[in-house]
């Protein structure tokens, strides 16, 4: 079957790659000139697989009212008269209850356990170098309190895989030595040694070349217009550069993909959540951690790629605004910097920005349209790397007519 995969992030790049291994003849169009220059470029490069979670939690609220009107708040929405905002802010706040948080947790677990297992079958097979680390990842918490309520809420969980070591900071110093510098600022933390990081751009990329030699082509600097539907089919897609024709079609075009789908009478609730990066050159120092870090009082990842630190996070709610909010990238560097006071020359420290893109219960949608060649592959908000070999193995199942190996409930757009 001819399947053309709209989109080079890392969720289309690895929807083509197990589309290709099925025997499908796949095309890729995107509109920059290589693979995961967006969003799947300089993300957190946490790749979450134990430890993989909805944003919308019970204390999602609160938090923003905390925060309210503060330039540097973890969660930050700049409301704007666009309803799609009003709309999705709103199905997102229903979503922070226990109920539909536990229900989405365990949605999130499912995906990210398998993806990972396909995440790793993919680098051995294709000899996939990353920057990528295996040291777990260590949540950090401020207060006795808050860390005994985040090991207990961790324990609740009936599979014993997903409980994590419930440290004090002389043994996270153990751990990941580079803590010593911040060691009193801190109560304890959780590890999960199971996590790992690495570098999602460099992944994607080279996921791409191994996709390219396999026979996938990608059509680099093509930007998508409008799908040309035909009654229950998708017949074709027009472009700054022609109409292209296929069998079957995947939409994977992350936080843009609503504009193309709307024009065909498909609503999804994806929304932009923007979301910031740092990264620090670390050659020459000595004080940067190997380990991945979560702080937690300010929603912060931070993990070793090489000799740079990425730290990465925060959330803003405003449209598709672009720009690079100087006082939030400045507020992450602060904090990687107060922690680990020697990891880096900050005043070279790389800034950027990223669309998340968010669905309200922070799922991906994957699978069927109500047309019958056009499938899902997008959404995949906070944890899109985590979830991409999983979602795209998921995919090119559906379309070469095989069960998923893995129950698709609570995946599928029907949920809204
Ligand atoms: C600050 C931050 C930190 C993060 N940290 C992590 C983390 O630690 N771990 C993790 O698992 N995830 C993390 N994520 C999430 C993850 O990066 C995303 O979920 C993932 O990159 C989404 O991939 P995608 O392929 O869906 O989207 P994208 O990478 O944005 O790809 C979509 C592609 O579609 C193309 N496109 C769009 N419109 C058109 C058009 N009209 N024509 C042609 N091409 C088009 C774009 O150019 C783009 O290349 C983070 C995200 C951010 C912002």
């Amino acid at each position: 079957m001819r399947v053309l995969v709209f989109g080079a992030g890392v969720v289309g790049t690895a929807a083509a790659y197990y589309l290709n291994r099925a025997g499908h003849e796949v095309t890729v169009i995107e509109r920059n000139p290589g693979a995961g220059l967006e969003t799947s470029f300089a993300n957190g490069g946490i790749v979450s697989a134990f430890t993989a979670r909805p944003w919308a939690t019970p204390e999602v609220p609160r938090m923003l009212l905390k925060w309210f009107g503060r330039q540097d708040a973890p969660y930050l929405f700049r409301l704007r008269p666009d309803w799609a905002q009003w709309r999705w802010a709103l199905q997102f706040l229903r979503q922070c209850t226990r109920e539909r948080f536990e229900h989405s947790q365990k949605v999130s677990l499912r995906l990210s356990t398998y993806s990972y297992g396909c995440l790793k079958e993919v680098r051995e097979r294709e000899q996939i170098q990353y920057d990528q680390r295996a040291d777990g990842v260590l949540h950090l918490f401020q207060t006795q309190q808050q860390l005994d309520a985040a090991a207990a809420e961790e324990m609740r969980h009936p599979d014993s895989r997903f409980h994590p070591e419930t440290v004090g900071m002389r043994r996270a110093v153990e751990i990941e030595p580079a803590l010593a510098a911040s060691e009193g600022r801190y109560a304890g933390a959780l590890f999960f040694p199971q996590d790992e990081s690495g570098d999602a751009h460099k992944f994607t990329a080279a996921l791409a070349a191994a996709a390219e030699r396999q026979g996938v082509t990608f059509r680099y600097g093509v930007s998508l217009r409008r799908l040309q539907a035909n009654g229950e089919r998708i017949e074709a897609v027009d472009t700054d550069q022609g109409r292209f024709e296929a069998d079957a079609f995947v939409m994977s075009l992350g936080s843009f993909s609503p504009l193309l789908l709307r024009k065909i009478g498909i609503r999804v609730p994806i929304y932009p959540l923007k979301g910031y990066s740092v990264t620090i050159p670390t050659d020459g120092h000595d004080g940067a951690p190997c380990v991945a870090i979560h702080e937690g009082s300010r929603r912060i990842v931070m993990s070793r790629l090489g000799e740079r630190l990425r730290a990465a996070g925060t959330a803003e709610l405003t449209g598709y605004d672009a720009s690079i909010s100087a006082s939030r990238t400045e507020a992450i560097l602060d904090v990687t910097m107060a922690l680990f006071p020697g990891c880096g020359d900050r005043a070279k420290a790389e800034r950027w920005a990223g669309f998340r893109p968010m669905t309200p219960d922070c799922l991906p949608i994957l699978g069927r349209t109500r047309y019958a060649n056009l499938y899902m592959d997008t959404g995949h908000g906070s944890t899109g790397w985590t979830y991409a070999c999983g979602s795209g193995r998921v995919v090119a199942d559906i379309i070469s007519g095989r069960e998923p190996e893995i129950d698709l409930s609570g995946l599928t757009a029907d949920r809204f």
